[in-house]
């Protein structure tokens, strides 16, 4: 069983879930560092010979065409992380729509292929977004990483279901990839990106993805560019947000390098075509 490595390309001012988040309109004026720890980051996966998926937010594929670009041309895939990277129970069906067919569109016209998946702002897709699958279909998306099956501070479904699926829309079927959880001692947990993959010490997320991997289910990795840049600047928020989001960021881009070492990793679309899994209208 080959593991997805996804990496949400964003700017440490993408933080969202705390009352100083940040809206597209303020990014402009933000010194920003995606860039370089983009590029680092493709580096350090560069260093095997590895492709993973990039979920790109629509604005940055604007603002930096040459990152998408560079993507493609290292044989990555690329996907799409919303066009403003709001929190979806925050939208409208319509403005969820528009925004994930626009982000679609501008990734795919810049990057000059099919882009096939969605991974929705904060995992935000909710009970609160019934219409969040038969959206995604409309707007020409034949998979989605979005749906965290357990408690979260913002976003969370709780299907009960870990492994990848297919889910029929009225309009279609996507499939879906929830982020990967395992249970211990009957409590529903993630290891694998984010702020749970920093937290945790590497031997403990190397044992959960071999207990996953056990459970015949592929673990999918994430992580931000910031996260491999100790020196970004620091956000106004909370102690426990504060905590979550700027803890062991010293260790993670180690952690990254361990993790394509010790695993076999593929892309989505290459987990789709190996495994024969079928989304579309
Ligand atoms: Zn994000």
């Amino acid at each position: 069983m080959k593991n997805i490595f996804s990496i949400d390309v964003e700017d440490w001012f993408n933080i969202l879930g705390f009352p100083g988040s940040l809206s597209i309109s303020e990014w402009d004026a933000l010194p920003s560092r995606i860039e370089a720890n983009f590029i680092r980051l493709l580096d350090v996966v560069g260093e095997k010979d590895i492709k993973v998926t990039c979920f790109f937010v629509g604005y940055f594929a604007e603002r930096f065409p040459a990152l998408l670009k560079e993507a493609v041309k290292r044989g990555h895939e690329i996907a799409s992380h919303g066009y403003v990277h709001n929190l979806v129970y925050e939208m409208t069906p319509d403005e969820f729509f528009m925004d994930a067919e626009k982000s679609r569109k501008i990734i795919e016209d810049i990057g000059g292929r099919a882009v096939k998946g969605y991974r929705a702002a904060g995992f935000s897709v909710t009970e609160e977004t019934p219409w969040y699958f038969e959206k995604l279909v409309e707007a020409g998306y034949r998979y989605d990483s979005s749906v965290f099956p357990a408690d979260r501070q913002h976003g969370g479904l709780k299907t009960g279901i870990f492994h990848p699926y297919v889910i029929n829309t009225g309009g279609g079927e996507i499939i879906e990839f929830p982020m990967t959880i395992t249970k211990i001692f009957n409590a529903s947990m993630c290891f694998f990106g984010g702020g749970y993959l920093r937290f945790f010490p590497y031997q403990i997320t190397k044992f959960m993805s071999q207990k996953v991997m056990k459970e015949g289910r592929p673990v999918i990795f994430y992580v931000h560019p910031r996260e491999i840049d100790p020196e970004h600047p620091r956000l106004n928020m909370g102690t426990m947000k504060r905590f979550k989001s700027y803890v062991n960021l010293k260790s993670t881009e180690a952690k990254v390098r361990k993790i394509l070492s010790d695993f076999e990793i593929t892309t989505f679309e290459d987990f789709i075509k190996e495994n024969n899994l079928h989304g579309g209208k």
